[in-house]
């Protein structure tokens, strides 16, 4: 039993990326003190957190003097080495813990985690030479999906196999421990957002829709209309993952819906998503607060959404004519604006958000798009 961690308290990030700051505002809000380790600096979480440490994950001296420093250490992106894990566990609480981070941050391990305890994920195959993602591929049929097994986000690390004649090439493309997944036909992507206290409480967000652009997460909105006992079946299927998980803190669980309205899970990621910004401006609890209130041990926070919301991402492609005119999404008394402090400006860089909250989901969706619309179009030249 450890503790409950009280405001006053230091709370250690390890990653220092938009997650990390938007879960600094709201410790720092909450009056807890925020250190954020990573190997870069004035990065997004630095830039509100209380101290900043610049250091390489496997330097184990830094991660110790970093984790002597803290009453407890989450984290906000999950590919992180395990032997930091392991030497931050050594001198503070890290929550969720290490083996949160094993399972999760590999396909491979993840999905074979997920279809041993009966969970529905995609069908799938190991691969880890030619021979076997021929043989794969045979198996599955084509389309599919080839994955790394490690270190892929956003689509980065996959490719997309028509057909048989296609293998060869994928394979010299990736050319590493993969996993091939049959290619979903789906009706839509949706995820769940739950929240698992250190004495077990629960608390979900529902279900939220999510719509991609170049693998990439566009327009999220909430709450997402499923047909019938859909959006329960979702919640309930979270809920069972991040407790057989074990997670304390904040678990996302990422659905396909497949036409014939079943649920299929793409992947998890064990802390605040992406999908989930909206809960910053439209829920009596966002997941950011979420995620501190499970790691310090304190009970959850009501999830309701206080009003339906949609979130719109604004990647560095936005600032191809110029930096956008920021006025411009503030004349839409309705959208929020959130920017990460990144100064570079790159294709596919998540950049900063807009939430807008309407009477109902789609109209809160219409009003985010046209609010970004409204920034690309003024974009000015620098
Ligand atoms: P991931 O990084 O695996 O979440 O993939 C990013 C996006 O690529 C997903 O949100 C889907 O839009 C698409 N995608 C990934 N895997 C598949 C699949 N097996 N079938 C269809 N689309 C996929």
């Amino acid at each position: 039993m450890t503790r409950t961690i009280l405001p006053g308290s230091t709370i250690g990030v390890l990653g220092s990326g938009q997650l990390g700051r938007m879960f600094a505002i709201a410790a720092r809000r909450m009056g807890y003190r925020v250190h954020t380790f990573s190997p870069d600096d004035d990065t997004p979480t630095g830039q509100v957190a209380d101290w900043e440490t610049q250091a390489a994950y496997d330097d184990l001296d830094a991660v110790r003097a970093f984790a002597e420093g803290v009453d407890v250490i989450t984290f906000e992106f999950e590919n992180i080495p395990a032997e930091t894990v392991e030497q931050a566990e050594r001198f503070a609480p890290v929550r969720p813990g290490g083996s949160v981070l094993y399972t999760t941050q590999n396909r491979l391990r993840e999905k074979t985690f997920l279809s041993g305890s009966g969970f529905p994920v995609v069908p799938f195959r190991a691969v880890s030479s030619r021979e076997e993602l021929q043989a794969a591929a045979a198996e599955l049929g084509t389309p599919a999906v080839l994955k790394t097994a490690g270190w892929g986000y956003d689509g980065k690390g996959q490719v997309r196999i028509d057909s048989l004649e296609q293998v060869p090439d994928a394979w010299s493309t990736l050319k590493t421990d993969a996993v091939l997944e049959a290619f979903v036909d789906f009706e839509c992507e949706v995820s769940v957002i739950v929240a698992r206290g250190f004495d077990g409480e629960l608390a979900d967000y529902g279900v939220i829709g999510n719509d991609h652009q170049n693998h990439i997460l566009d327009v999220s909105v909430a709450p997402a209309d499923l047909p019938g006992d859909l959006g329960r079946e979702a919640s309930r299927i979270a809920r069972a993952v991040v407790e057989a998980l074990d997670v304390v803190g904040v678990l996302c669980v990422e659905f396909f819906v497949t036409r014939a309205g079943t649920l299929l899970i793409n992947e998890l990621a064990p802390r605040p998503h992406n999908s989930g910004h909206l809960t910053f401006d439209a829920a009596v609890t966002s997941q950011f607060e979420q995620q501190l209130r499970a790691v310090c041990g304190l009970s959850l926070g009501e999830p309701e959404l206080l009003r339906p919301a949609a979130m719109a991402n604004l990647l560095g492609d936005l600032w191809f004519q110029g930096t956008p005119d920021w006025s411009a999404a503030c004349r839409f008394p309705q959208v929020k604006l959130h920017l990460y402090g990144k100064e570079q400006a790159r294709p596919g860089r998540k950049m900063g958000h807009l939430t807008a909250l309407a009477g109902d989901p789609r109209t809160a969706a219409d009003l985010v798009r046209e609010a970004r619309r409204a920034l690309a179009a003024r974009a000015t030249k620098t």
